[in-house]
């Protein structure tokens, strides 16, 4: 997998990128002790907790897995939270009209979008939706988290389409995606294909 995506990165070759810095690196990793091929190794080590993500010059979110998060404590939710697993509701509180649970807090705006582990959204209207709410809402200075459970296919599909939205076409948003973030992120054919309809039908022309 790894490899298919460095070679789309030789291939675009101009990508603009703007100040990012990937420090993900796999070459500053050392081979796993248990013989574990070494590509394996560096993505179980893969560690996303509020990752800074430029998606344009101006704008940055946060990626965060939920496997990666510290105990219950030590965290507080964003101002805008997108989340495409749903692990990420556990934590949240439930209101009904019985019991209102404590205030996540005074501004926080939390959306847990259907889409299945691997795969892309079951609802592709509200999620272009939303992920465009976030992207404005970091445009406005917010702090805007994506995550998913570990970090990589549904995370960076939502970062791939913010970069979309925000005007890149999709193989440069996701190369932006591998060198800016992670390499391991996208993990799917069906993700892949998504960010390539979405910036088909945004008219997004390679750049
Ligand atoms: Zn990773």
């Amino acid at each position: 997998m790894g490899k298919k995506k460095r070679s789309l990165d030789r291939e675009s070759g101009c990508l603009t990128v703007w100040g990012c810095e990937n420090i993900n690196d796999p070459s500053d990793r050392s081979p796993g002790p248990f013989g574990f091929p070494e590509e394996a190794v560096t993505q179980a080590l893969c560690h996303h907790w509020r990752q800074p993500v430029q998606i344009t010059e101006e704008t940055v979110v946060y990626a965060s897995a939920y496997m990666d998060r510290p105990r219950a404590d030590a965290w507080a939710w964003p101002d805008v939270g997108i989340y495409l697993s749903s692990v990420w509701a556990e934590e949240m509180s439930l209101a009904s009209n019985r019991w209102a649970g404590p205030r996540i807090g005074p501004s926080a705006e939390l959306a847990v979008l259907s889409c299945p582990d691997g795969g892309s959204p079951l609802d592709e209207e509200n999620t272009e939706r939303v992920l465009a709410y976030g992207l404005r809402g970091s445009l406005q200075g917010r702090y805007v988290e994506i995550g998913c459970n570990a970090g990589h296919g549904r995370t960076g599909m939502a970062l791939a389409t913010l970069m979309i939205l925000a005007g890149l076409d999709a193989e440069a948003a996701m190369v932006r995606v591998w060198e800016c973030y992670c390499e391991f992120a996208i993990e799917s054919p069906g993700q892949e294909r998504y960010l390539f309809d979405l910036s088909k039908r945004l008219g997004r022309k390679k750049g």
